[in-house]
């Protein structure tokens, strides 16, 4: 029987693909999906990898995004989020209950920092800071109730670089939950789990998506244990990216590698350049082996990533004066995109911290961050010279 047009206009539907198929992943813009058989849909709300049931449960284009950064870092499973503090609350909340205890590296990501502090105080959740270089100093810190080991394989804006395989390797012996921001590093550069690490969180709005149009997260398993548990979490949660986030973080991934290698290239020889200087008394870039952690990272990093700073001797007025005088290069907060971003924490992300306590972090009152992009490395140094120059 022929259906009404009130009905037909409803009831639209996209055509069986046969013969071909796209060469692009998809946007899945459907927030449910038809099942002929009710056991099926039973079934497929259980776990992450059956069939697809509903959006805030798992989606072809973001399963799509969550398999390719499962393959990149060597993981069994991932769960994509909205943002990257989705991924390490969903992953930190999914696996601690009150009375817990975290050990957490001192050099965090702020929000990182901020939310660890937000479960002390609210949920009872203890933490103790460590180096992250030290294996007896976390043997020290293990406690009944100690669940997690948070790290970061390169932390921002100084650039220290945790000893991994060391720091996994004592997690494992204490029966502890790894736990690695892997950002800045990206899967190009480290694979955490290869080195002994249990989840790989990411925000996927850096180097992963590349081309500062989108916010995402990932976290990646190791075990599919941790890979359902978390799931299920998130689900609760409700930390789901949209299929437009994710198909534009694939679109990104794409040409990860190839960004990646130019970020490296780009920051060494900005780093070498800038750390010459005479206005600048030094550069704090891993590649460096002036920096704390060039020995540590040279053990597992094959390059040393996108990011640097420099310590301007002028201090606090040079810092602003720098900003202002750079032409190409943008004053922004974020990092990992196309572009290259300048900043002063001492005036922006850390500006609440005293000068004693920016000092205990490494940062100075003159210290300035930089996300190199992808541009021509002649066309920055030209910029950063006239901006040092002019100091
Ligand atoms: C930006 C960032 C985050 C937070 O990611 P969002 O996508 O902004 O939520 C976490 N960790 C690191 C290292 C970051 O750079």
């Amino acid at each position: 029987m022929k259906h009404s047009t009130d009905t037909r206009a409803v009831r639209i539907a996209a055509p069986a693909l046969e013969g071909s198929r796209p060469v692009s992943v998809p946007i899945y813009q459907s927030s449910t999906y038809v099942f002929d058989d009710p056991e099926v849909l039973a079934d497929s709300m259980a776990v992450p990898d059956r069939s697809f049931v509903y959006g805030r449960l798992s989606n072809p284009t973001v399963r799509a995004l969550e398999n390719a950064v499962a393959d990149l870092e060597g993981g069994v499973g991932a769960v994509a989020t909205s943002s990257g503090m989705g991924a390490i609350n969903m992953a930190l909340l999914g696996l601690l209950e009150s009375g817990d205890h975290v050990i957490a590296q001192r050099a965090l990501y702020g929000g990182t920092h901020a939310s660890i502090m937000d479960f002390q105080r609210r949920f009872g959740i203890e933490v103790t800071f460590v180096s992250g270089h030290d294996a007896d100093e976390v043997r020290a810190a293990v406690r009944p109730r100690t669940r997690v080991l948070y790290l970061e394989t390169i932390a921002n804006p100084m650039c220290h670089v945790s000893d991994l395989p060391a720091m996994f390797a004592v997690a494992r012996e204490k029966g502890l939950v790894s736990v690695v921001d892997n950002t800045f590093a990206s899967p190009i550069l480290c694979r955490p789990i290869e080195l002994g690490a249990d989840i790989v969180v990411h925000s996927a709005t850096k180097y992963l998506g590349g081309h500062s149009d989108v916010l995402g997260g990932v976290a990646v398993f190791a075990d599919r244990d941790l890979y359902h548990k978390v799931w299920h979490f998130g689900v609760e949660l409700g930390s789901t990216p949209d299929p437009f986030a994710a198909w534009l973080t694939i679109r990104g991934i794409r040409t990860l590698p190839l960004r990646m290698r130019r970020h490296c290239e780009n920051t060494e020889y900005l780093a070498r350049r800038v750390d010459a200087h005479p206005a600048v008394t030094r550069a704090h870039w891993p590649g460096l082996p002036s920096h704390e952690s060039y020995e540590v990272a040279k053990g597992f990093l094959p390059a040393f990533g996108g990011l640097f700073a420099f310590d301007l001797a002028g201090g606090r007025a040079a810092g602003t004066a720098f900003l202002k005088a750079v032409r190409l290069a943008n004053l922004s907060v974020s990092l990992g995109g196309v572009e290259t971003l300048v900043m002063h924490p001492a005036t922006s992300s850390h500006r609440s911290l005293s000068d004693e306590e920016l000092a205990a972090t490494g940062i100075g009152p003159g210290t300035i961050r930089v996300a190199v992009g992808i541009e021509d490395p002649e066309d920055l140094w030209a910029d950063f010279s006239q901006a040092l120059d002019s100091l």
